[in-house]
Order: structure tokens, then sequence, then C-alpha cells
């Protein structure tokens, strides 16, 4: 099917986006357009028009200083994927973004994209969520941060304003001996996330210090599960003790469980204690860091000083 008519402009920088989406009430920003432009060919949206943001240079790149990742909006899953930055400081971010649909998917779409669709099939929301990430968000009146807890709110809503541009996203650099991992059940053909579970463990001693653990595609938008982190917290980190804890999501879960053509709302928490003890297991035991295949040109560079810091 073709999209319904649209006008369309490009904008060549963050101030030029802002005056564009005021001029034209309903306009869409254009990212990579994977999930955009799909919507429009199904004609389940229709905008008077499309902003292409896809050249606005300052949006894009990786860095890394004051204790965080700064990876512009317009960075793409392959780029994260890429990342040495990401692999070393936020290795489950590295890990979800590798396993986004296939190359072509991973080389096009944006991260910026990824959390403003707010798909809960999406992988980086998960992720996003449990490492306790923040948004950087140009308004019409200046700037906000909106916290990854904060910022998606159901099937595909966010806190996001009618003129709000994502512009950076704010990954906490994880502490030292802190494991990550994601783990994606995937659906074979689409290969979004039927489930995503993301997980961040410390250990204290011989014990389980603080616990991370984000659900997606269960319930309408990304959500932590405290009754899993609260159930491992404190305890030895034994096989018994990551069941037992993992067995807790069904009370993370509430009403609002998913059921769709992929998979039933049964079948979806008979699932979840799987994938959670599978993330759990990962980030217990995380698998010695292999570097990533390239740097893929994201402009990434500890403690780089191109990024302009707010
Ligand atoms: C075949 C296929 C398989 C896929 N598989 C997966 C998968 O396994 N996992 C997964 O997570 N995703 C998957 N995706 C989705 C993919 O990751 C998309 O690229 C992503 O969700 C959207 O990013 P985009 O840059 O393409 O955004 P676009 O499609 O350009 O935009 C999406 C939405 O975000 C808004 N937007 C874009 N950028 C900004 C910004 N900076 N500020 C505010 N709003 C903005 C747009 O206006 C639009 O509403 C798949 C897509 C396809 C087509």
């Amino acid at each position: 099917m073709y999209a319904p008519d649209f006008a369309y402009y490009r904008a060549d920088s963050v101030a030029e986006i802002g005056r564009l989406l005021r001029a034209h009430p309903g306009a869409k920003l254009l990212a990579g357009g994977h999930s955009l432009i799909p919507l429009l060919k199904l004609r389940l949206a229709a905008p008077s028009a499309l902003i292409d943001i896809g050249r606005v240079a300052e949006l894009k790149g990786i860095g890394v200083a004051d204790g965080r990742v700064r990876i512009g909006a317009l960075t793409t899953h392959a780029e994260i994927a890429a990342s040495a930055d990401v692999a070393q400081h936020a290795p489950a971010l590295a890990a979800a973004a590798g396993v986004i649909g296939d190359p072509a998917v991973r080389n096009r779409g944006t991260v910026g994209g990824n959390v403003a669709h707010a798909d809960p099939a999406s992988d980086l929301p998960t992720v996003l969520v449990a490492l306790g990430a923040s948004f950087a968000v140009a308004t019409d009146d200046g700037e906000r941060t909106i916290a990854a807890g904060d910022f998606f709110q159901g099937m595909m809503a966010t806190a996001l304003g009618e003129h709000d541009i994502v512009t950076a996203i704010d990954v906490p650099a994880r502490p030292g001996g802190q494991g990550q991992a994601y783990e994606k059940f995937s659906h074979p053909a689409s290969r979004y996330a039927v489930i995503g579970v993301a997980a961040a463990v410390e250990r204290q001693g011989d014990a389980v210090g603080s616990v991370a653990v984000a659900l997606g595609g269960l319930v309408p938008a990304a959500v932590r599960a405290g009754s899993v982190e609260q159930a491992l917290s404190g305890q030895a980190p034994t096989a018994e003790a990551v069941a037992a804890a993992a067995a807790e999501v069904s009370n993370d879960l509430g009403d609002d469980l998913i059921g769709d053509i992929y998979a039933s709302a049964e079948y979806r928490r008979a699932m979840a204690p799987v994938c959670v003890k599978r993330a759990l297991t990962a980030a217990l035991h995380p698998a010695p860091a292999s570097p990533p295949p390239s740097s893929g040109g994201s402009g990434s560079g500890s403690g780089s000083s191109w990024w302009p810091w707010s």
C-alpha cells in the first residue's frame, strides 16, 4: 500500500527541527524510517508533513564522560552494537542493539526513533529502563531530562510533548563488578522480542548486591521487575536462589499482559520466569568480554571532547 500524501522538509539542526515542528502542526519526525514508514504505508498514521532529521550531525555519535555514556539520538543500532565504549560501560545495551531485526534494520534504525516509537516489542527500552538511563529532550522552552522509567507510559505512548525532540540518551557507566545481560526470546520471522529481559547485577562479597531487572514484550511498556529484584538481592548467587527470584516475576506482570498473534498472554506468562532466569544467570556469570567487530564509524571515543555537554 502507498503512504498518504505528505509535505516533506529536511532539517539541518536541532533549532531548525524545532522551528519546523512549530510551523507544521501534526508533522512527524523521520529518523531511520523503519517504524514510521511502515505505519504510513499501512495507513495507521497520516501526518500532514514529515521532517527528515537524518542529516542533523549534532544528533549523531557516542561519547563517554562524567561516568556516563552519551549516545546521540540519530546513532544507529549497528553503531551502538559496534561501539567499544558501549561494550565496556553498558554491555547489555550493546548486546540488545546487536540482536535488533536484521543488518538492514540495524544500519538504518536509530536509538532516538526506537525509544520515541515505544513499541513494547522493541529491545532498547527494556535495557534503558534496567540501566537507569535518561533522555535529553529539546523542548519549546529549552531542554529537559526524562528518566527512562518515566518516559515509557504505555503501548507506543511516551512522555514526549508535541514539539519535543529526543537529542541524546545518557546511560550510567556500570560500576566495577556489575554484570549485565539481555535475554531476548524473539519471534523467528519479525525478530521482534516476544519477551525481552535486561538484568544488571552486582555482587557484594559472597552475596548478590543490587539487582535491576526490566521486562519488555510482556506488558504495554517496559517496566522494572521489583519483586524479582527484591527476592534476589542479599541472597547467595546460587541456581536455586536465581530460580526462586525469577519465579517472582508473576507478581510484576499485573493483569495487563500482552496477547497477540505472536504469543498468547498465557504463553508469555509461562515463559517470563524462564527468560528472567536466563538473564539473571548470564548477568551473574558474564562471559569474558570480546572486542566489538569494529567502531562502525560511530565517532565513539572515551573522554572525547567533541560532544556538547550541558
Ligand atoms: C523488519 C523490521 C524488524 C525490526 N525488528 C526490531 C527488533 O527486533 N527490535 C527492535 O527494537 N526494533 C525492531 N525494529 C524497529 C527498528 O528498530 C526501528 O528502526 C526503530 O524502532 C525506529 O527507529 P527509526 O530511526 O527507524 O525511527 P523512525 O521510524 O524514523 O521514527 C519512529 C518514530 O519516532 C519518532 N522519532 C524519531 N526520532 C525522533 C527523535 N529524535 N525525537 C523524537 N521523536 C523521534 C518519529 O517521529 C516516529 O514517530 C524493526 C523494524 C523493521 C522494519
